[in-house]
């Protein structure tokens, strides 16, 4: 029976259930009003963490910059959550764009919360068509689950990734490390080594549902979610 991967609630969700199936998984497209926290981690057998708008910087206790949008309190609550209970039952997960920056709020890490006045960067992180061009490159480090999972795409250590993000994870939370770095310095995977599978990255390998590029990365949460 294909393991059970739950899907963080999103609104461009089409995608995401297309790539968990097409790596195995068996998709299970979350609501919070339909699906507590504690039923979802009891029920499932690995998580995926979906993009989506900013996460309340009151969350690490920031003041709110001026181009902070759409920020949805009850979705910050209900992630933040999921990702606690996920990390502490061990289960596997895998986090995209907002995910990655959720996961690292859950766990005690801080944003950039918004790369072009903070930053400040010739880097394209903002390219929102098509959904699957090409942005810019990624270091991979050598050694990673990142670097595991991609194997031959990874040409002279870089990744050819696609980009839609204003922020981006500042303070790394502890028990993680920096896999993927785009060439401004901005962080683009984290992973947490000692977790069974916790792997998240900035860009959206769920675009490449066509050409199959970072189905790896989804067969990567599938088979750890398997046993
Ligand atoms: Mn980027």
């Amino acid at each position: 029976m294909p393991p059970r991967i739950a899907i963080a609630p999103c609104r461009r969700m089409p995608d995401y259930v297309e790539s968990v199936r097409l790596a195995g998984g068996d998709p299970w497209a979350l609501s919070y009003a339909a699906d507590p926290v504690e039923a979802v981690v009891a029920a499932c057998a690995g998580l995926l963490l979906t993009g989506g708008a900013d996460v309340d910087p009151a969350r690490y206790g920031e003041p709110r910059h001026a181009t902070v949008t759409g920020v949805d309190v009850e979705r910050d609550e209900y992630e933040i959550a999921l990702v606690e209970a996920a990390l502490a039952a061990d289960l596997p997960v895998l986090a995209v764009c907002r995910g990655l920056q959720v996961m690292n709020v859950a766990a005690g890490g801080s944003l950039i919360q918004d790369i072009p006045s903070q930053v400040g960067t010739a880097v394209p992180h903002q390219v929102p068509e098509p959904k699957d061009a090409v942005a810019h490159g990624v270091s991979v480090a050598p050694g990673s689950r990142l670097a595991a999972l991609m194997g031959a795409a990874v040409v002279a250590g870089r990744l050819p990734v696609n980009s839609r993000h204003h922020q981006a994870v500042r303070r790394i939370a502890d028990g993680f490390v920096v896999t993927s770095l785009a060439p401004d310095g901005i962080v683009e995977a984290l992973e947490r080594p000692q977790a069974r599978f916790c792997l998240g990255v900035q860009w959206h390998p769920e675009n490449f549902v066509e050409s199959g590029a970072f189905l790896p990365l989804f067969a990567g949460l599938v088979s750890a979610a398997t046993r």
